[in-house]
C-alpha cells in the first residue's frame, strides 16, 4: 500500500544554499521513499511561489552569505507571520545558518547592517570579528551525537528557556561560548550545521519525516516495506564515523 504524499518545501534555494545544505532535501525525499512514502518536492524563493509553500509539510531552508540574506529579507518578513503561525501549528521546520540566524529576532552583521528576523526563535545574532569555522560535534538528549561543519561570523544568543539543538562536544556552536548550537522551538530546528546536515545524522532526518507525515494526517511508520535498503543506513553511518573522525 503506498504512504501518503508529502510535500516538502525548499525555502529560497537560489539565494540560500551554502555547503551542500540542498543535500537535506534531498535526504529526506530518498528515505520518505525507502519508507514507502511519496513525495513532492518544490521551492519556494518569493510570493509567487506561494502556492507551494501553503501545502507544506516540511520545510527546509539552507544557509547564505550576507547578501544573500539581504536579498530574501523584505520577501521573508512578508512571509513570518504565516510561517510563525505554520511553526506553532506543528508544521516541522530545519533551517541551517543564515536562515536560522533570520528566524531569530535579528542579524547585525560585521557591517553594522540590520536584518531583521521572524522571530520563531527568541534569539539574537551579532557577527563577531572573525569567522567560526570547522567541523563540529554536539551531543543531543533527543538525537544523541550530531555532526557537522560550520561556517559563520554571526554570534547567536538564546534567550532565557529558549532550548538549543545540542550542546557543543567539539567546536564552537551558537557562540563559542555558552556551549550551545542551534535552537528548537515546537517542530522547529535552527542550527549552523551544514554538510549537509542530514545525509550524517538520519535520526535528525526520521523524526523531522515523522512530524511530517502527521502533519499529512498520517501515522508515521519506521518500518520499511519490502525491498528493505540497509545500504542507505549503512552509508550514513559510514559518513557520520568519518565527519566525527575529522579534526577541527
Ligand atoms: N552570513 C551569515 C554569517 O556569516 C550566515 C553564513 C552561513 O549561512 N553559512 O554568519
Amino acid at each position: 500500500m503506498k504512504r501518503r504524499q508529502l510535500n516538502i518545501v525548499q525555502l529560497y534555494p537560489e539565494q540560500m544554499n551554502l555547503y551542500g545544505d540542498y543535500g537535506n532535501a534531498q535526504i529526506i525525499c530518498r528515505r520518505a521513499e525507502l519508507y514507502g512514502y511519496r513525495v513532492r518536492l518544490v521551492s519556494y524563493n518569493s510570493a509567487p511561489d506561494m502556492a507551494n509553500l501553503v501545502k507544506a509539510d516540511l520545510i527546509l531552508g539552507g544557509g547564505g552569505q550576507d547578501s544573500g540574506q539581504e536579498r530574501i529579507k523584505a520577501d521573508l518578513v512578508d512571509r513570518g507571520p504565516q510561517l510563525r503561525a505554520w511553526a506553532a501549528d506543528g508544521v516541522p521546520m530545519l533551517v541551517i545558518c543564515g536562515l536560522y540566524q533570520l528566524f531569530g529576532r535579528r542579524f547585525v552583521t560585521g557591517t553594522g547592517g540590520q536584518i531583521p528576523g521572524i522571530s520563531i526563535f527568541d534569539a539574537e545574532t551579532v557577527a563577531g570579528s572573525g569567522r567560526l569555522i570547522g567541523n563540529i560535534t554536539l551531543e543531543s538528549k533527543s538525537f544523541g551525537r550530531i555532526v557537522g561543519y560550520e561556517n559563520h561570523s554571526g554570534l547567536t544568543t538564546l534567550a532565557p528557556g529558549v532550548a538549543p539543538f545540542g550542546r557543543v562536544r567539539s567546536g564552537d556552536g551558537n557562540n563559542g561560548r555558552d556551549g550551545t548550537e542551534g535552537a528548537r522551538a515546537d517542530h522547529v530546528i535552527g542550527t549552523y550545521l551544514h554538510g549537509s546536515l542530514l545525509p550524517k545524522n538520519p535520526a535528525v532526518a526520521d523524526w523531522l519525516l515523522a512530524r511530517a507525515v502527521e502533519r499529512a494526517g498520517g501515522t508515521w511508520e519506521s518500518e520499511r516495506p519490502g525491498g528493505l535498503d540497509e545500504r542507505a543506513d549503512a552509508w550514513a553511518e559510514r559518513a557520520r564515523r568519518v565527519a566525527a573522525s575529522r579534526p577541527r
